[in-house]
């Protein structure tokens, strides 16, 4: 890849993909961990001081599309001006005449935050037009946006191919990072896999297959595979569409001999909120309107033993709904235990980054502490990911 450090950037318009998909708090609505925000520093602050106009854009959240407020990336600018101690501009859309006008008046020295790609149809789409209107903007394309790179998407895929382009600094450490996991780490090694949705993770789980000694599962992920087993999850998060292909991968985990640890023990309650009651009771007692929200004791036990004993342990996604308090605790021994671990532990993902905070956990109390979760598990698969492979070009 080439080298940012070996051009000049005085008076160049940067366009500077990051990953900004911050968590909000869903009642303050104000970004409620500000690690992914603070780990593009590096690079911004090397742009500006180099006599850069820095034009940041970013995607956050699932809008689908449609410009959706909820999404908007407002509370970020916020954040990003106070940590950068320098004023940022920001503009309502991504690309228009407006945001040409704003950008043809900017100055060395000065940053732009453009709304939410995503609020463009054309972004996922990775469409070759809306590429070319976002490098309008730009005379240089700079990816940081390590979380993004296993998408092919206008801003991070299309872009490269129309403007030169480099790597940013975070990217290039998350790379350094995570390479030496990439031949054969050492055994046991253990993925844990949380969160709320199947569809992003099945992928991950299949192409882990053969490579993994165990799959500890929880979150909403977990709920999928319980159900497919054919116990009742009574009112919890789950994806019915999903069922047979949960079904197939566990035969196949089956045949291939790995562990694939589900909860057999569960948090469950009847209501979602910061004071909510819970009982952890065997899965086979869900019933009714209960809600699996967190791992239970017994499970998490089971989990951090296994995690005490590998050499190698990977985490992406919370195992239960870190949001409340209620249903933390699974999440928080897990990452206790991966402190506490004396094989080479990778944590990533945004939520999975915000739990370690909630949980008031450093970085260096892990090997690596990644700001990708889909990315940082695809990059670990070995696959070759469009957003690294169209700047190597
Ligand atoms: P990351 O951002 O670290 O990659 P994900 O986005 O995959 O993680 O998943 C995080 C989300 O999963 C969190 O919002 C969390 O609340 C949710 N989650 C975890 N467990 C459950 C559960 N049992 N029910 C509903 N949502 C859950
Ligand atoms: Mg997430």
């Amino acid at each position: 890849m080439k080298n940012l450090k070996k051009i000049s950037l005085q008076g160049k318009r940067v366009l500077l993909r990051v990953d900004f998909n911050v968590p909000l708090n869903p009642k303050t609505h104000k970004v409620s961990d500000i690690s992914r925000i603070q780990a593009c520093l590096p690079t911004i602050q090397y742009l500006l001081k180099q006599g850069a106009k820095v034009i940041i854009m970013s995607h956050l959240g699932r809008p689908k599309g449609k410009v959706m407020k909820e999404f908007r990336l407002d509370p970020v600018a916020t954040v990003l001006e106070r940590l950068l101690k320098v004023t940022v501009k920001k503009i309502s859309d991504c690309v228009g005449d407006t945001v040409k006008r704003e950008v043809s008046k900017m100055t060395a020295g000065q940053v732009v935050l453009l709304e939410n790609l995503r609020f463009h149809p054309e972004e996922e789409k990775n469409d070759r037009g809306f590429a070319k209107k976002l490098a309008q903007l730009g005379d240089i394309f700079v990816n940081d946006a390590f979380g993004a790179v296993h998408r092919a998407h206008a801003s991070t895929e299309a872009i490269a191919h129309i403007l030169p382009s480099y790597p940013g600094f975070l990217l290039e450490k998350e790379i350094s990072a995570l390479s030496p996991l990439l031949g054969t780490p050492r055994r046991p090694f253990v993925l844990i896999l949380g969160g709320a949705k199947i569809d992003t993770k099945l992928g991950v789980l299949q192409s882990f297959l053969h490579k993994v000694d165990s799959f500890l599962i929880g979150g909403g992920l977990a709920n999928t595979f319980l159900k497919a087993e054919g116990y009742d999850i009574g009112d919890s998060l789950y994806e019915p569409n999903k069922i047979e292909v949960a079904q197939e991968l566990m035969l196949e985990v089956e045949k291939s001999h790995e562990r694939f640890v589900l909860p057999r023990d569960v948090v469950v309650a009847d209501s979602i909120s910061d004071t909510a009651a819970t009982v952890d009771i065997p899965v086979e007692d869900v019933e009714g309107n209960m809600k699996i929200l967190d791992i239970g004791r017994k499970t998490t036990e089971h989990f951090c033993r296994i995690i005490e004993e590998a050499s190698t342990i990977v985490w992406n996604g919370p195992v239960g709904l870190i949001e409340y308090k209620p249903f933390r605790k699974g999440s928080r021994d897990i990452a206790e235990a991966m402190a506490h671990a004396q094989g080479t532990t990778i944590v990533g993902g945004g939520d999975t980054l915000e739990a370690l905070r909630l949980f008031d956990m450093q970085a260096d109390s892990f090997d690596h502490v990644s700001t990708g979760g889909g990315a940082m598990l695809e990059f670990l698969e070995g696959k070759k990911l469009p957003g690294i492979e169209v700047l190597e070009r």
